[in-house]
């Protein structure tokens, strides 16, 4: 592994990129139009799943009806050969897409006050940093930004939903030597909820401009790199309708070799997912990097996917549909997951009862 090469997938969102900016969704919907993503492509943008489905039964693809209109003499043949099933199709991963996509979101943290932001990040900087200084305007710029992370639905009550991400998005504000409560920094920030639903009618045109709904940041556990964001449940009904039904963490972490499918969410690329395998359960931190500036303590389990800036926290699945883990990093060669058992003894320190 390269140790030159970071690992975590901190999203510092572009300035600007506030959901509500017309100009970049406007540049959004054109950079849509001319190259789907993989998202897209799995996501069946085209076509539903369930057309597909009856064109399966049905024994013929669009491809092969026109072949046979012009082979009739061999049309027994090709009706015997028409939709061969293959090892190919993905029928599991398919499944656990349509049944998971809901419960993916997309989180941005806004700086709720940008002073106090900038403020913070001077008391953090090792070095003194004098106001107008080139060091003093980045760090203002940075105080202003704000960053993105996957999420994903992890249980509710009768007032809240309870959306769980990872915590290094907003690891500006905190380090080793100096981490930040929940309080303070619940004081820094507002995470910003998107749905799969809401970003389906934008993309449809049925919504003018991306539209999120404000929640508020629940619990943080810097060492296990674990943020619990809470939203009002009836703010979230009327936001959107639709299910979003919470993921239950299994109980057990696959083995080694096991398929596992990851759902994410990178800047303006949801529905990105991919399918992998478990090369390694348990990674400890100090083999993976040199440096350990945030002071994870959890072990990370490894995987052979590839992912993106912006798609920290994103959940993946193992053949049941269970959650499994919560993407911290990767190197560009393998991604680095917080394993399950880590999520549910947090979950359980934050007083939920797990069933299941
Ligand atoms: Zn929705």
């Amino acid at each position: 592994m390269n140790r030159s090469t970071p690992l975590a997938w901190g999203r510092e969102a572009d300035v600007g990129t506030s959901m509500h900016d017309p100009k970049r969704s406007d540049e959004s919907r054109t950079r849509r139009r001319e190259a789907p993503t993989q998202g897209e492509i799995c996501g069946d943008a085209e076509r539903g799943e369930e057309s597909k489905d009856k064109e399966r039964r049905g024994g013929l693809r669009t491809g092969s009806t026109l072949q046979m209109k012009s082979a009739s003499a061999n049309s027994n043949i090709y009706a015997a050969m028409a939709a061969p099933p293959t090892a190919f199709e993905n029928h599991l991963e398919r499944w656990i897409f349509r049944h998971r996509i809901e419960s993916v979101v997309s989180v941005e943290f806004r700086p709720k006050d940008s002073d106090l932001v900038l403020e913070r990040l001077l008391f953090l900087s090792d070095v003194d940093v004098p106001e107008g200084s080139p060091e003093y305007h980045q760090m203002d710029d940075d105080s202003r930004a704000s960053m993105l992370s996957t999420g994903v639905v992890a249980g509710e009550n009768e007032q809240q939903v309870f959306v769980l991400t990872c915590a290094h998005s907003l690891k500006q504000v905190y380090n080793l030597h100096h981490p930040i409560d929940v309080a303070d920094l619940a004081d820094l920030y507002a995470p910003w909820i998107m749905c799969d639903h809401r970003e389906l009618m934008f993309l449809a045109r049925q919504d003018n401009e991306r539209v999120s709904i404000e929640a508020n940041i629940s619990r943080l556990d810097i060492p296990n790199d674990l943020l619990l964001i809470e939203v009002n449940k009836a703010n979230f009904t009327a936001y959107c309708n639709r299910p979003h039904p919470p993921v239950i963490f299994s109980s057990e972490f696959p083995s080694r070799f096991a398929t596992v499918v990851m759902l994410s969410w990178p800047l303006r690329r949801h529905r990105t997912a991919v399918r992998g395998n478990i090369s390694h359960s348990q990674r400890n931190i100090d083999d993976l990097a040199e440096e350990n500036p945030e002071g994870l303590a959890t072990v990370l389990s490894e995987v052979d996917i590839t992912s993106d800036k912006g798609s920290s926290g994103a959940p993946l699945f193992d053949g049941l549909g269970k959650g499994i883990g919560l993407l911290y990093g990767g190197d560009g060669k393998f991604s680095y997951v917080i394993p399950t058992h880590v999520i549910r003894q947090c979950l359980l320190n934050w007083g939920w009862q797990y069933h299941g």
